[in-house]
């Protein structure tokens, strides 16, 4: 007799899309709580994750393949690119400090225009800015146009990776973009890498697509782009807004409105939630997955300031808690295109990363 040894099948590496164009993206300072301080959103954030993947073997590093801008502007309106795409060059133009930050001083509110008619932006970008953007999370510097441009492309390159067959892939988005809007930037987000992908799945033909966001922050910006749309879920589980950035979004009250009525689902979280609570909750964003029964991959929206050390999070999750959540995102028995976003315990974020996508991928590396 002569003995059959069956080889386990050699797993495909993941798809690492990522792309160094984010290193020149550094906007040095924001403010928080009264006080200038460093950038919490750090070049070294990307760097961390990508060595970490890499160092486990599991994953084939790829770069991103250019899009073009028509992916971004099918989600964003073309003053956005233009301002994100012009606002440093108008202002090295003007004058202005070519080792500082462009940061909105003046911002454009419902309030301020009342029941005047104004019609009338600043002809120089970088004096808009304050029109587009909600918070003071998004400096401009002369690189982030074309990290915020190569982020869309590394979550786009990651899409078309699963399209093509692969059951997962992950995009190193950086700068991350859950919080920007139609015609707004804003918590590190200039581009929204996430709803970009939902909206190119629904262009080639998906009837329905979901979102899962397990950033600690709700993405105000997927909600209010498919807030009215039916054919894009969007489940997010976050800390309670009452409380925690971005404060004016992310209730559980906010469902949807007209064809996206019920089609947005929010999950917010009690500050110090651990393990447990989160994977209860997540169980229950799932089954809102699993009930809207997507014809296309599913998006995620990935963030690890859920972690207990994590310096602007308040929960309580462990890396173990992160190959729980993949193991329980793998149960959906679906494709997977993961998509960074925020994380900003840099000293952790590559074992987060490796036990998510781990235990997502099935791989034994989780
Ligand atoms: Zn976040």
């Amino acid at each position: 007799m002569v003995a059959i040894l069956v080889q386990p099948m050699p797993t495909e590496p993941t798809p690492l899309i990522a792309s160094d164009d984010h290193l020149a993206h550094d906007g040095l300072i924001e403010v928080v709580a009264g006080r200038e301080v460093p950038c919490y959103e750090s070049p070294q954030r990307a760097t961390a994750i990508r060595d970490a993947l890499l160092g486990t073997g599991d994953y084939a590093l790829d770069a991103p393949r250019d899009h073009g801008p028509d992916p971004i502007t099918a989600v964003h309106e073309l003053e956005l690119l233009d301002l994100i795409e012009h606002a440093w060059t108008d202002a090295m133009a003007a004058g202005r400090d070519p080792d500082r930050p462009l940061l909105p001083d003046t911002f454009l509110l419902h309030g301020y225009a009342g029941s005047m008619a104004l019609t009338q932006l600043p002809a120089r970008r970088h004096d808009r800015l304050g029109a587009y953007c909600f918070d003071t999370g998004t400096p401009i510097v002369a690189g982030t146009a074309t990290a915020a441009r190569a982020a869309v492309d590394i979550a786009l390159t990651a899409a078309d990776r699963v399209l093509a067959g692969a059951p997962l892939a992950y995009g190193l988005c950086r700068p991350p973009g859950h919080h920007a809007g139609r015609t707004l930037i804003g918590g590190y987000c200039y581009f929204n890498n996430a709803a970009i992908v939902a909206q190119s799945l629904v262009d080639r033909g998906a009837q329905r697509v979901a979102i899962l966001d397990v950033d600690f922050h709700h993405g105000n910006g997927t909600q209010q782009l498919f807030w009215e749309r039916g054919d894009v879920l969007y489940v997010s589980l976050h800390g309670d807004p009452a409380g925690i950035y971005p404060y004016y979004s992310g209730f559980a009250t906010e469902r949807g409105a007209g064809p996206g009525e019920g089609v947005t689902r929010n999950l917010p979280l009690a500050p110090g939630t651990d393990g447990d609570g989160y994977l209860a909750a997540l169980a229950e964003g799932l089954d809102a997955v699993r009930a809207f029964d997507p014809d296309a991959p599913l998006v995620i929206s990935l963030g690890f300031d859920t972690y207990h050390a994590d310096p602007i999070g308040n929960l309580a999750l462990q890396t173990d808690d992160y190959g729980r959540m993949g193991s329980a995102i793998a149960g959906l028995g679906t494709s997977v295109i993961a998509l960074q976003e925020g994380g900003y315990a840099v000293e952790a974020l590559g074992a987060n990363a490796v036990a998510f996508l781990g235990a997502l991928a099935g791989s034994s590396s989780s």
